[in-house]
């Protein structure tokens, strides 16, 4: 409907439209479900909804232009998805910003970024700060992030082209013989907070090159996610010699902050203080090599899928 009818319904009093799919709009604690429309109805009363009511009649009158709201949530790899918690869903509120961000810096690695950035270690201007994993969907976000709170950044990142994303320095860990001698050439006075996304060989040669009192966040461990049997890490008595603190963290833990995190994070984009790089591969057939390639070092930033674009 594009404006309330008075008078003899035309055709140009409607328009037919490409919407994003809208979220589901049922009670908390109730189900919901997706249908195709494979027939639709025209029925006489409907003339009855176009018409502005100013008393509410037996049935609420159509809005004109109404859409649904844009939506990210936890969904499938599939075109349509059946949601049976709509209150897991967030809403978009910032749908000027590419919506593929939301599978990234404003979704769920966005706010691994943010809120195991500065909940975690609580970071001061001026630190040393180690971000391995650092061209990915959250690496590249912490980096920036730290680069915002005045630290000294350096990453580390699987070929030469993917390890700058605006840090201090960055190295391409794969061309270094000996990681712990890298680690101490790049952080002479030591590492205060490691933001670890890989785990392995890497969290074992960080271990010696932390500053006494350094902070690790375990946010992740991506080189043990393949393995049959975890490598085990030689160097943890340093956490006794250098009084570490090594924290867990899972982002589940902060989506309650979700609305808070996504405007701050999309002032940022818009006065461009971060940027985003995304690894977009399109069509549902191209997902199970393109999640593959997170695991083989192929993906250059965020990796997704487009599905539709409209
Ligand atoms: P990324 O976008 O960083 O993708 C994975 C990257 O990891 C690859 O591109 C590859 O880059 C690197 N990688 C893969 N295998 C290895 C390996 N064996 N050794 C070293 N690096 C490897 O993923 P995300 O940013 O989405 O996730 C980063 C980390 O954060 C993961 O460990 C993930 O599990 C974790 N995570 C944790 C959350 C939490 O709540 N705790 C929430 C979300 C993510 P390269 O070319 O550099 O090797």
């Amino acid at each position: 409907l594009k404006r309330y009818v008075t008078g003899l319904l035309s055709e140009d009093d409607m328009e037919v439209v490409t919407v994003e799919a809208p979220p589901l709009d049922v009670p908390t604690g109730s189900k919901g479900v997706v249908v195709k429309n494979l027939y639709v109805s025209c029925d006489p009363y409907m003339r009855n909804r176009m018409t502005h009511h100013e008393l509410p009649s037996y049935i609420p009158d159509f809005v004109p232009g109404e859409a649904g709201d844009l939506v990210w949530g936890m969904t499938g790899w599939e075109e349509y998805t059946v949601i049976n918690n709509p209150e897991s869903l967030f809403k978009i509120n910032h749908p000027e910003l590419p919506l593929s961000y939301y599978t990234g810096i404003l979704g769920m690695p966005g706010l691994t970024a943010y809120a195991g950035f500065f909940d975690v270690p609580k970071p001061k201007k001026g630190e040393y700060v180690f971000i391995s994993g650092a061209s990915g969907a959250v690496g590249q976000v912490v980096g920036q992030l730290a680069k915002i709170t005045g630290c000294y950044v350096i990453g580390s990142a699987g070929y030469d082209e993917k390890s700058k994303f605006g840090f201090d320095d960055a190295f391409n860990y794969k061309k270094e013989q000996d990681l712990e001698a890298a680690l101490r050439r790049y952080f002479p006075e030591g590492i205060d907070i490691y933001y670890e996304n890989v785990g392995g060989k890497m969290l074992d040669a960080v271990l010696p090159n932390m500053s006494l009192g350094g902070r690790i966040v375990a946010c992740g461990m991506i080189s043990q996610y393949n393995l049959e049997q975890p490598e085990g890490v030689r160097n943890l008595y340093y956490i006794v010699t250098k009084r570490l603190r090594m924290e867990g963290f899972h982002v589940f833990d902060y989506y309650d902050r979700y609305y808070r995190f996504e405007e701050e994070m999309a002032g940022y984009l818009k006065e461009e203080k971060v940027s985003y790089v995304e690894d977009v591969v399109e069509g549902l057939d191209t997902a199970p090599a393109a999640l593959i390639r997170l695991f083989t070092g192929r993906s250059v930033g965020k990796q997704l899928v487009a599905v539709a674009r409209e």
